[in-house]
């Protein structure tokens, strides 16, 4: 079985459990128990299952939505600290096992940057986890620009992880069917992500780097639409590269979700073999699914090692893991 990082690997710690009720019409009550009962473990079932799919770290992160939908932001900034102390403290517990991106509350984007700089300098955490939005707020705005500043000084990624949609567009109205991971995410995550390569983000930020779950959220499928179509755009042709030049440029993404070879064979091929990063989203997605997906996929081995720990190890600078 070949060894594996797995980097969209969840848990809630204690105080964060109400929150998940903001998801909760997305899931079916019974499944919903299921991933409850599995979030805050890091011992038994979360090491078990770890070991029998070969996956020798998971970097773990406070599941969606957490603080970036509070209204109060000095409780938001609170919570965030102790969720993170919280998390090193597994950290310490499983130094094997275990890393940490951490949780922060944009909502005071100066303090932000403070608790990111200590959660990577003290806690030894490998970069940061957002939730989509804060209370609407997306990371192309300005006020974001010194978080940008800070994950470019401290030259660590961001996973940019999908959460609710901030209002209900109308095209959901009457199909709650199509919220949460289904579809309503995916679509939400990957606006998002098109927010940072049309505003601009990355031509002030020249070496930030962004993680996407689920595949890219669909956007390795789409890229040559949206520079085609960029091109017909005045917005689109005053770009200083095409978007798909800015999402390979920036983007690395994680097969988390999707355990379906067609996507990861576009993903590659679109992305490069140096980009692509094998992740389950546990405790929402199968983890033997996942593992079966990439033991299987159609990739030479030298890829293979590349997708399951290799690229991650490099990104996420977890250089001294197999020394
Ligand atoms: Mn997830």
């Amino acid at each position: 079985m070949l060894k594996k990082i797995a980097l969209e690997e969840h848990f809630s710690g204690p105080g964060f459990e109400h929150y998940l009720q903001a998801v909760a019409d997305s899931f079916d009550p019974g499944v919903l128990k299921a991933i409850e009962k599995l979030l805050p473990d890091f011992n038994d079932q979360r090491l078990a299952t770890m070991d029998e799919a070969g996956i020798e770290i998971a970097v773990l992160s406070q599941t969606a939505p957490g603080v970036q939908q509070e209204r109060d932001t000095t409780f938001a900034t609170k919570s965030a600290r102790q969720n993170n102390d919280f998390l090193a403290e597994a950290m310490r517990k499983y130094p094997n096992r275990y890393r940490g991106f951490a949780c922060v509350a944009l909502q005071d984007p100066r303090a932000a940057c403070k608790e990111l700089e200590r959660c990577v300098k003290e806690l030894g955490f490998v970069g940061v986890l957002l939730n989509g939005h804060t209370n609407g707020a997306y990371l192309d705005e300005k006020q974001f620009w010194p978080f940008w500043e800070q994950l470019a000084t401290l030259d660590v990624p961001v996973y940019l992880h999908p959460g609710n949609p901030y209002d209900k567009p109308h095209m959901y109205a009457g199909r709650p069917e199509l919220n949460g991971a289904t579809w309503s995410w995916t679509c939400e995550t990957s606006t998002h992500a098109l927010r940072l390569i049309f505003g601009g983000t990355f031509d002030h930020f020249p070496t930030v780097k962004v993680i996407l779950g689920h595949m890219g959220e669909t956007i390795p499928f789409y890229l040559w639409r949206i520079d085609s179509r960029a091109q017909t755009s005045t917005a689109g042709r005053a770009l200083n590269k095409t978007p798909s030049e800015y999402f390979r440029d920036h983007f690395v993404i994680t097969t988390s979700g999707v355990c379906a070879h067609a996507p990861l064979i576009c993903s590659l091929t679109e992305l490069g073999e140096d980009n692509v990063m094998f992740s389950v989203d546990y405790p929402y997605e199968d983890t033997a699914a996942a593992v079966t997906f990439i033991e299987t996929a159609p990739l030479t081995q030298t890829v293979k090692e590349k997708v399951c720990y290799l690229n991650a190890q490099r990104i996420l600078k977890l250089q001294n893991v197999y020394a």
